[in-house]
């Protein structure tokens, strides 16, 4: 039985549709960056910087490290601007959330966790489901030591409107990454952790009236650890995708018209008319061909 190897947003794009998960799985992915996207990568390898240096009292200029990350990919891949929005708005808008950002996480008393190889910034894990054939895999964006010695693991965002704090107690992708980290707790020295949150970086226009909020940094938004309970009904839900992808079991999910995910799908013209012209295949097409070999027989 091939292994199945799933992260905690790949599980979300199988909910989402089953459809969707499998062009992404043969390798199909539209040939431009989002601007959103491209905003929230170069937001985080500013924060990595920042986070990286922080713990043993040095400063990044994070304007700086975003400016960097939000212009070089620009040079040689096309970004996607949504409606209202360009690259001169949106840097302005990360420029004034990175001026912000130290001032807000200093109040927090946090640092991050530091072990043999640096601080726990950006960190990779891969957790088996035994006798599952399942491989979750995740990146940590920081994991870290509050005043009370308290472990915390912190995924930064950037929405582009203001977070719903109910929502963190509801995330699956937070609920991931707790089980995945506390799978690897022992190398960190802790038995497990004691809370996980998110820090939203709400990705407002900036005002040029003086009017509206403009971006803000609000502090994070950190509730206790999830329980076991729920940490085992997560794994037994990607199980059960995990035995569906590899039955080749990948159903069209449109829904209703009012909350159909299609609109935001890039795959939308591959899935309804066959038509892949505005795709690019990352696998090479022997590639692309095994895992569907693979996926139908297994
Ligand atoms: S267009 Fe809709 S049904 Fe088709 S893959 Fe995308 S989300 Fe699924």
């Amino acid at each position: 039985m091939a292994d199945v190897y799933l992260s905690p947003t790949s599980v979300i794009r199988y909910e989402t549709c089953p459809a969707q998960q499998q062009f992404y799985r043969q390798g199909w992915r539209v040939d431009y960056l989002s601007d959103t996207l491209h905003f929230g990568n170069s937001a985080h390898q500013a924060l990595e910087a920042f986070h990286m240096a922080d713990p043993y009292g040095r400063t990044v200029d994070l304007p700086q490290r975003f400016t960097d990350a939000f212009l070089e990919p620009t040079r040689t891949t096309t970004v996607r601007y949504g409606n209202g929005r360009d690259k001169e708005s949106l840097l302005e808008t990360g420029l004034v959330l990175m001026r912000l950002y130290p001032q807000v996480w200093q109040q927090t008393g946090f640092h991050a966790l530091i072990d043999g190889a640096g601080p726990l910034v950006e960190r990779k894990y891969r957790v088996r489901i035994a006798g599952a054939g399942v491989v979750l895999v995740a990146k940590i964006d920081v994991a870290v030591l509050d005043d009370s010695g308290r472990v915390i693991l912190i995924d930064h965002k950037t929405p582009g409107q203001e977070h719903d704090p109910d929502f963190t107690a509801r995330s699956d992708q937070i609920l991931a990454y707790q089980a995945i980290f506390e799978a690897h707790a022992d190398e960190h020295g802790v038995d497990r952790i004691d809370g996980v949150g998110i820090h939203p970086l709400v990705r407002r226009k900036v005002s040029t009236t003086g009017r509206g909020k403009g971006p803000t940094v609000n502090p994070p938004d950190i509730i206790e650890r999830r329980s076991d309970t729920d940490v085992a009904l997560y794994l037994e839900k990607v199980c059960d995708i995990a035995s569906d992808i590899r039955a080749g079991r990948a159903h069209k999910r449109p829904l209703h018209e009012h909350n159909s995910p299609c609109s935001m799908c890039d795959y939308a013209r591959a899935c309804q008319y066959g038509d892949f012209t505005d795709l690019v295949n990352i696998k090479s097409p022997p590639d692309a061909k095994a895992e569907e070999n693979q996926l139908a027989v297994a």
